[in-house]
């Protein structure tokens, strides 16, 4: 028989997307250790940022007084384009998995681009636009990033060149398309338009690229460009605060289900949507009022929480950036070939790595197989088919699921579903033939790599 189930969705009307982000940085009794010159060995100051960033994005990224900051009313006009998203409780999901666990998920897949990070791209269009940039320049991995940055820029006016680690421009043609469709410029990378391409290029020909990679190619095109800047999609303690207007939505959105949660669950590749959804949750926790856990989930192929090491270390591979405070696997880490893209990134963001530190938030890694049992899981209670990225928060929160049904006690889960996957069915295809494996790395490769960098 069938048994015909409500849909529990959480609306918020237009009216409610908050009009500030929040800034944790500004609440925490131990802020994270400064960003750090390589030349002088001098921490940095926001107009060191000048000459690569926005004005205005470099100051959010060394703010750390200022809790709550204004979001502009030309960006949160084009939020409502896909804002408030919705809240949703995954009782179909509940059900399969016979658990006494309430589980929810912020569905960030509605955006027009696919994941969350148009969140953080149209802001940084618009500061940008406003200072007198014309052009901007970016990496992206699996794609999401310059998907979200090509809609951003075209709408506010400015021209884009991505460069787009090479694995995924032929893995992932799909986001090469829509890109362009967005107006995009778009390299495979390394390539021979940059130093830092040739000389990556030269030493290893068929080398497969890496986000490193590409970020150091796009710093150097905007560094040789007059009114060009370079943008971040990740990691950068400004990204991580545009995400936060998640966590913010289903803070009321949760209070609309009459509940709270337990456990928060992000997926994490440099630590942006995981970042969005929990410091807003997170505040409570740092104000003595509550004791949720924040779970980080990372892929086993490129575990810089849960077995890299807290250190200064460069945010590219070529280092150019500012030397950042860091849970890292070095510079140099070469990450497996897994369809998680989004996730193959050596480091993680200075604010998490400090949270981390002081034990505030928790990480733990996941094997590629259990990632895609549980995204298919979720497809087919839930019908929305996750990004590969999102299924390793999905597995987490079937494994908090399960143990509260072990435990027998009631729990609240919340995760971001960062992304759905229809640009990601060839993965999804290998996966169903069986054709997947799981990747881990080995202490002694670890330890290889953190000496190199
Ligand atoms: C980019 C991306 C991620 C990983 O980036 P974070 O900065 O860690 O959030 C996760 N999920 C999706 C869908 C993405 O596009």
């Amino acid at each position: 028989m069938m048994i015909m189930e409500k849909t529990k969705k959480f609306i918020l009307p237009e009216t409610e997307i908050p009009t500030q982000w929040y800034n944790v940085t500004a609440e925490m009794k131990n802020k994270p250790q400064p960003m750090i010159n390589p030349q002088t060995k001098e921490p940095l100051k926001a107009e060191d940022l000048y000459p690569l960033f926005a004005e205005e994005l470099s100051r959010q990224e060394m703010n750390q007084t200022d809790a709550w900051i204004d979001i502009p009313e030309e960006v949160r006009e084009k939020y409502k384009i896909y804002r408030p998203s919705p809240l949703v409780r995954a009782t179909a999901l509940e059900r399969a998995l016979d658990t006494p666990a309430h589980i929810y998920f912020k569905n960030e897949s509605v955006s027009p681009v696919g994941s969350h990070k148009l969140n953080s791209a149209l802001p940084q269009a618009y500061y940008n636009k406003i200072e007198g940039t014309t052009n901007i320049t970016t990496e992206t991995g699996a794609g999401q990033w310059g998907t979200a940055l090509s809609f951003a820029a075209k709408t506010f006016g400015l021209e884009l060149a991505v460069y787009m680690v090479k694995i995924s421009y032929e893995q992932k043609p799909y986001r090469r398309s829509l890109m362009q469709t967005w107006g995009a410029q778009v390299i495979p990378s390394p390539s021979m338009s940059t130093k830092a391409g040739r000389k990556i290029l030269t030493e290893h020909p068929n080398y497969q690229g890496s986000l490193g990679t590409a970020i150091s190619e796009a710093i150097e095109l905007a560094m040789q460009t007059p009114k060009c800047k370079y943008t971040l999609g990740s990691v950068l303690n400004h990204v991580a605060l545009h995400q936060t207007i998640i966590g913010l939505e289903a803070e009321k959105q949760m209070a609309m289900a009459d509940e709270y949660p337990d456990v928060v669950i992000g997926c994490f590749g440099g630590g942006s949507n995981f970042s969005g959804i929990s410091f807003p949750f997170l505040r409570h926790n740092i104000a003595g009022k509550t004791t949720t856990r924040f779970i980080a989930a990372e892929p086993a192929s490129c575990p810089k929480l849960t077995r890299g090491e807290f250190r200064y270390d460069f945010g590219d591979e070529t280092g150019y950036t500012p030397l950042i405070p860091m849970y890292t696997l070095g510079h140099k880490f070469a990450p497996a070939n897994i369809h998680a893209g989004g996730l193959r990134y050596h480091g993680a963001g200075s604010i998490v790595s400090q949270l981390l530190k002081e034990k505030l938030i928790e990480a733990v890694s996941v094997k590629q197989l259990e990632t895609f049992e549980a995204g298919v899981l979720f497809a087919r209670t839930e019908g929305i088919v996750p990004a590969p990225e999102s299924t390793h928060a999905i597995a987490v929160a079937v494994r908090e699921a399960l143990k509260a049904k072990e435990e027998g006690k009631k729990k609240v889960i919340l995760f971001n579903l960062s992304g759905h996957g229809l640009v990601d069915m060839a993965a999804y295809d290998q996966y169903l033939a069986g054709d997947l494996t799981n990747h881990e790395v080995s202490d002694e490769e670890i330890a290889r790599f953190l000496a190199e960098s």
